[in-house]
């Protein structure tokens, strides 16, 4: 037994591998159930345990993951966005580094207590910080060619897994992370836990159901299919749902909120913050439906939550106080106020400063309250389960580690 962040887990007695499928909204599983394109997972829903749970605010991939991770909100680990205003320095970073990490994993005390770990991502964004303090095998699909034995607890990565280096953009590169989750479960360095995270390339591009979301979905279905017939206890879920945020033209439904703030306040006062802005921007344009925003002492805060909250396309203002209360958010890591704008829009800061022109689908996206709900999905049936309960993302190794052996 081991206790990380006052949640107790039990040692695995199985091979034990816990999966984040980035973006998975939960109709993708429903339509590619539904064409016959998942029959491993069409038997775990009818044989296993199928939950629906909620991922935590802003429903971003880095929040999430590191919830899953540590069983906890990020009111507990820190990590609320891939970026941050540093008040300190009066600068945006971004929140790749560990050094923002405030919590433990699950992860790092089960290879503690003497349990074999092994994390694979997709983008190489992620390993740092789901890695931090842990000793055991940890490395990215889009650096899979640089793991090293020093660096990664690996080497001799493509040749393992059998698969060429794949794009960063691209089905590939969370093919990558199967494909080698399955190899190293067949291989002599079999992990006791694993936990996989993908990318959400295919869903901020293909809507449920269409062709590219269900073959994406039947690829998974057969390596999960396969790490089942190992014997493996599997929890599926995700760190965040993802819908269409378009307008009936098929362009974006941008909220501009920079700029509605210079023209009522002034330029120059309001800052905002787009926490989903990271290096690999070509498929959501750094547009999301989370923000929060910084204001001068002098500006009337109720005020502007008031005006905000009254616009078309936005879902909730919150103050600092209550994104902390309500979201669990760290509140020395948000800004003045928090804004959520509904399932198809999402908030820019200044149109200027977005360029569309790269987008070449229609704009998917996640970030709010409508991409809240997520699967959680076990391969073992768990008796006597509160299905009304708020289950959350975070319970994954709880219910895989607990219940699931
Ligand atoms: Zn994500
Ligand atoms: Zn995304």
């Amino acid at each position: 037994m081991i206790d990380v962040n006052h949640r107790h887990y039990a040692l695995p007695k199985q091979p034990t591998v816990v999966v984040c499928i980035d973006g998975c909204e939960p109709e993708y599983i429903a339509q590619a159930v539904a064409h016959g394109r998942m029959p491993w997972l069409a038997r775990v829903l009818a044989e296993g345990t199928a939950l629906i749970a909620d991922c935590v605010i802003p429903s971003f991939t880095n929040p999430n993951n590191l919830s899953i991770v540590t069983g906890a909100p990020p009111s507990v680990h820190g990590i609320c966005g891939n970026y941050l205003f540093d008040v300190a320095t009066g600068t945006e970073v971004m929140m790749n580094d560990p050094k923002w990490l405030r919590a433990p994993t699950i992860l790092a005390t089960l290879a503690d207590a003497g349990s074999t770990l092994a994390i694979v991502t997709a983008k190489d964004k992620l390993r740092k910080l789901l890695g931090h303090k842990m000793s055991g095998i940890c490395f990215s699909a889009e650096k899979a060619d640089e793991a090293t034995m020093a660096e990664n607890g690996i080497d001799d990565v493509l040749r393992r897994v059998g698969m060429s280096l794949p794009s960063v953009y691209s089905a590939e590169l969370s093919e990558f992370v199967f494909a080698a989750g399955v190899a190293l479960m067949r291989s002599a360095c079999r992990p006791d836990v694993m936990y996989l995270s993908t990318t959400d390339y295919v869903q901020h591009k293909h809507a449920p159901g269409t062709l590219g979301a269900d073959a994406f979905y039947s690829m998974m279905d057969n390596y999960l299919g396969q790490l089942d017939a190992m014997g493996c206890v599997i929890a599926l879920t995700a760190d965040h749902g993802m819908n269409a945020k378009t307008r009936m033209d098929g362009q974006p439904e941008v909220i501009y909120l920079q700029d509605l703030l210079d023209g009522w306040l002034g330029a120059a006062h309001a800052r905002v913050i787009l926490p989903i802005t990271d290096p690999y921007v070509v498929h959501h344009g750094a547009l999301g439906s989370f923000a929060t925003v910084y204001l001068p002492r002098e500006v009337d805060q109720a005020a502007v939550v008031k005006r905000l909250a009254s616009q078309r396309g936005i879902e909730a203002v919150l103050t600092r106080a209550e994104a902390t209360e309500r979201l669990e958010l760290p509140a020395d890591r948000i800004g003045d106020i928090v804004v959520l704008s509904e399932r198809s829009s999402v908030i820019g800061t200044a149109a200027a400063r977005h360029d569309l022109t790269a987008l070449d689908a229609p704009l998917r996206s996640h970030g709010g309250l409508s991409e809240q709900r997520v699967p959680l999905i076990l391969n073992r049936r768990i008796e006597g389960l509160d299905t009304q309960r708020r289950w959350r993302n975070f319970d994954a190794f709880d219910l895989a580690l607990n219940h699931a052996q």
